[in-house]
């Protein structure tokens, strides 16, 4: 949405400020009800703030150890075991992150080559174009294809080269809600062992899913040694500003992750890796509950969205929710949801900028509904001054 920027090398032009940002700053402003950028406004469970505060106060202060605290690499692990069967050892087979957004950018920048490819579904979360950019990786993209986002095996086989390096997925799926069924994650597989290709699979969204269960991609035949499995506290625990993230993986794929990470941030916050810790040991039931709790916050905001005109499409998990406002508006998504603030009070996110393709996200809006009922409430009266 910028210009060219000044001083900004040519490989970041194209990202040089993200539309969660400015749609932030626009809802300030405004004074608007942000329905953007995804981040709840209830905090998570006290007992995991409690843990934090006593972490401060017990003195986990200074830096911790490069690959995370053993207490919540262990708690990761048993995770991983609790929910999907799945085995890593807390000394060699998990990485603590800052946040998934510095796994990611590990992710690329220590296992690509200049000019290598880098597959993902369009449209996509908005990092992994930028940092397959900072990797200097090319991206290639499948799309995902509106109203059901399903893909063309025929696309991910095509969009396979002999430079590509590695597939990204990410299920629960932002910004459309999809989430990968067995049998998409099964092509994915597939695709991954016949090209001897490594996926990076980012499901920081992978307790929130409403009707079907979440498929983590290493639990299929041959993809445990083949996958780096990223995930995040900030949506599961609702605390998107403690930036406490995870890599799991083989021994020899975490060293590759670690060695770009160590001189990224080399470690993120101590007292919040001993906080997050004990929400993996202590929370599942939390989860559970908000789950549920998000599901009708969903239906909720589908049905203030229908009867204010959009087309809603259907979305399973994350909390998002994708509308086309054809029916509302001729304008481009990035024209209309700059314009929102002063039509009706909302702010929400222009889903064209997850596309490379501009014709696929013509019409696409997303809109967030992890707020309070009451906001909720108040955002779908304003929807209808539309
Ligand atoms: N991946 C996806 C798909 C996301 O939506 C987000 C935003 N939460 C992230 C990664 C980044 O997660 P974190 O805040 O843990 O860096
Ligand atoms: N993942 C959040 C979203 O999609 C935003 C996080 C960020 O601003 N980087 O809205």
């Amino acid at each position: 949405m910028t210009g060219h920027v000044p001083y900004l090398n040519s490989r970041l032009q194209s990202h040089a400020g993200t539309i969660f940002a400015e749609m932030s700053a626009l809802a300030a402003k405004t004074g608007s009800i942000n329905l953007g950028q995804g981040f709840p406004d209830v905090d998570g469970p006290d007992l995991i703030k409690r843990a934090a505060i006593r972490a401060i106060e017990d003195g986990h202060n200074q830096y911790p150890p490069g690959n995370g605290i053993i207490e919540l690499r262990a708690a990761i692990a048993a995770h991983q075991k609790r929910f999907y069967g799945l085995d890593f050892d807390p000394e060699s087979e998990v990485l603590v992150t800052a946040g998934a957004t510095e796994a990611i950018a590990a992710c690329l920048l220590g296992l690509c080559e200049i000019g290598d490819e880098v597959v993902m579904f369009e449209p996509y979360y908005d990092a992994y174009a930028a940092c397959t950019a900072m990797a200097g990786a090319q991206r290639r993209v499948v799309a995902l294809n509106a109203p059901d986002w399903s893909f063309e095996p025929l696309a991910l086989e095509d969009a396979i080269s002999d430079r590509t390096r590695l597939i990204l997925v990410n299920t629960p799926h932002n910004p459309t809600g999809k989430v990968f069924s067995l049998a998409e994650l099964e092509v994915i597989a597939d695709v991954c062992r016949r090209h001897d290709l490594i996926a990076v699979t980012d499901e920081v969204y992978e307790h929130l899913v409403y009707e079907s269960a979440h498929v983590s991609l290493a639990t299929l035949p041959g993809m445990a040694e083949r996958t780096i499995t990223i995930s995040s506290a900030a949506k599961t625990f609702s605390f998107t500003g403690w930036k406490v993230g995870w890599v799991c993986a083989i021994p020899e794929l975490i060293t590759a992750v670690r060695a770009a990470k160590q001189y990224l941030t080399y470690v993120n916050g101590a007292p919040f890796q001993y906080a997050i810790a004990e929400g993996l040991n202590e929370c599942d039931q939390y989860v559970v509950e908000e789950a549920r709790i998000l599901r009708h916050k969903r239906d909720r905001l589908a049905q203030g969205l229908d009867a204010a005109g959009f087309r809603v499409l259907d979305s399973h998990g994350t909390f998002f929710l994708t509308t086309d406002i054809s029916a509302l508006s001729e304008e481009d998504p990035y024209t209309f949801c700059r314009a929102l603030p002063e039509r009706c009070g909302l702010v929400a996110i222009p889903s064209s900028v997850f596309y490379d393709d501009e014709v696929a996200g013509r019409h696409l809006v997303r809109w967030m509904f992890s707020k309070r009922s009451e906001v909720l409430e108040e955002a779908i009266t304003r929807l209808a001054r539309l």
